[in-house]
């Protein structure tokens, strides 16, 4: 995990700085893993962290508090739902705000949810609050190669590095 502020290894601003000018379709960058939904870093700072999330059709993102972070997210494609106070449908094109202190998740709908989401500032790990009991799954081949499992606090892929690490919350198990 990068230090506050600080460019981690892969976001793709890094890829921006190569090669100039960038463009992709959000399904060409996120390669879907039926483990636990995928979170791609664009870019961060301390006041901002860019990044698209992806579900597979149903996958989940357990409900969780950012109390310290707003958010908004972008439906690039998909149908689902923002589970804040209830259901709240997604599709392609929907904007959705959510204050700081909302308890929030997501849910794909039958086909693969793309989102771009846009958190200001950059939510700190220690003041998120985890807000519904996950479970993981047993760990499969990854098709992106190596050992991966649900991480049962967020529903994150948790690729195997020594030991299963959650690439959305680096949650351990
Ligand atoms: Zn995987
Ligand atoms: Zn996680």
């Amino acid at each position: 995990m990068a230090r506050m502020g600080e460019r981690g290894v892969g976001h793709l601003d890094e890829v921006l700085d190569n090669l100039g000018v960038f463009r992709a379709a959000a399904e060409e960058l996120v390669l879907l893993c039926p483990s636990g939904f995928r979170r791609v870093p664009i870019s961060q700072g301390s006041e901002f962290y860019f990044s698209i999330q992806a579900l597979a059709p149903g996958q989940i993102a357990y409900a969780h508090t950012h109390p310290d972070s707003e958010e908004w997210t972008v439906v690039l494609s998909g149908t689902g739902e923002a589970r804040i106070h209830g259901s709240v449908p997604l599709g392609p094109g929907s904007v959705l705000g959510r204050a700081a202190a909302y308890p929030h998740g997501f849910r794909a709908g039958p086909e693969p949810l793309y989102l771009l989401s846009i958190q200001a500032p950059r939510p700190t790990a220690d003041a998120t609050t985890w807000d519904e009991p996950g479970t993981t799954s047993d760990p499969i081949e990854c098709l992106g190669g190596g050992r991966c499992r649900r991480c049962p606090r967020c529903g994150g892929h948790a690729a195997l590095v020594r030991r299963f690490e959650c690439e959305n919350c680096s949650f351990e198990l």
